[in-house]
């Protein structure tokens, strides 16, 4: 079933889900499943599965140091399959234009839609690991609405030769990424707002947020996206800090702000541990009043861990 079918469905009620990365190269998928175990007790219609750009690696050979590309956490599609498969649940591969060109993510369409996956997250993608500004691929998308563009097209039965002798047309429905803090390159916040609005134009079907501590920025991002003409479901997408590293790494990250009385719950903290029990009591104040408020889902960003995000989802659902 699409996302959007599911919060229909729900009729007001607020449903749960995550996103989960998929391990590292080398790494059994077990891992990954003894964190989405505890979760499914909440559930989720539909659980996401990030994608990971392509990275630089150095390997050494006769004492010089060969540079290599490679994608150190592949198998987005495969886990979906997988996990839909092991759960019955939906599950939502991240499409991204940095790294692949047109033709892999036509072929990657084609794939979902042999599997049943029919919903995909439309994204551009950051830049690359040690790389200052986003390059598009060669042969790929600039930006994501271009995107949402593709996928469009091949609901429609048009593929990128052409329209074919087509009896089985897709039918995505299209996630794509929302800043209630502005996206770090756009030059305002008004500009970010028009570039969504020509996504959800392009015929995204709905919007996940950036991470946000503070949710008047949520509620102030609702109400000047319904100004700008977008009228599509707006997920909120959360994440309890876990270490006291997040109060540098967040903000240097995704250029988002922490706020004052969340910062000093975290510098009272004497380890990891008091700062990740601070970040679920936050987390779950948050969630509060966004269920509150009548949000169609908490999406929650788990970073493969799932214990806060369980005593989270149990102080809620
Ligand atoms: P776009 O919508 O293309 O926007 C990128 C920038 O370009 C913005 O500043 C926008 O204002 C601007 N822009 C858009 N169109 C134009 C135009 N025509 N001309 C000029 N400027 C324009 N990253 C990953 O690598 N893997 C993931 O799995 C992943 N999942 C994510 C999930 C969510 C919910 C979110 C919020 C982000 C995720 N990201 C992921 C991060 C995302 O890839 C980055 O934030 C990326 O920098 C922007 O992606 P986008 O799809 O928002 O890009």
């Amino acid at each position: 079933m699409k996302v959007t079918e599911h919060i229909e469905k729900a009729n007001g009620k607020t449903l749960f889900s995550f996103e989960i990365i998929p391990p590292k190269k080398g790494k059994n998928i077990q891992e990954l499943y003894n964190n989405i175990d505890p979760l499914m007790e909440f559930e989720p219609p539909f659980i996401d599965v990030t994608t990971s750009r392509e990275e630089f690696i150095y390997i050494e050979k006769e004492g010089l140091f060969d540079r290599k590309i490679t994608r150190m956490r592949p198998g987005t599609l495969g886990i979906c399959a997988a996990i839909k498969h092991k759960y019955n649940v939906d599950t939502v591969p991240h499409v991204l234009c940095g790294g692949f060109t047109k033709e892999e993510t036509e072929y990657l369409l084609v794939d979902c839609h042999y599997l049943g996956i029919n919903n995909v997250m439309a994204l551009r993608g950051d830049a690359m690991k040690g790389e200052q500004y986003f390059k598009a691929t060669k042969g790929g998308h600039s930006y994501a609405t271009q995107l949402v563009n593709q996928i469009q097209n091949l609901n429609s039965g048009k593929y990128l030769h052409g329209i074919l002798d087509v009896d089985d047309k897709a039918d995505f429905c299209i996630g794509v990424a929302g800043y209630p803090e502005k996206h770090l390159e756009a030059p305002s916040m008004k500009t970010d707002l028009k570039r969504l609005k020509e996504k959800v134009d392009a015929g995204a079907d709905y919007v996940v947020t950036q991470m946000f501590f503070d949710n008047k920025r949520y509620f102030d991002f609702v109400e000047a996206a319904k100004k700008e003409g977008i009228n599509v479901p707006i997920i909120p997408g959360i994440k309890p800090i876990a270490v006291n590293r997040h109060l540098q790494l967040l903000p240097q990250v995704f250029k988002i702000d922490l706020p004052e009385s969340l910062i000093t719950e975290v510098y009272k903290c004497k380890d990891n541990k008091q700062v990740r029990q601070v970040g679920v009591e936050w987390c779950i104040q948050q969630s509060k009043e966004l269920l509150d408020a009548g949000v169609p889902v908490l999406h929650y960003y788990s970073m493969g861990k799932s214990d806060n995000i369980k005593a989270i989802a149990s102080a809620l659902f």
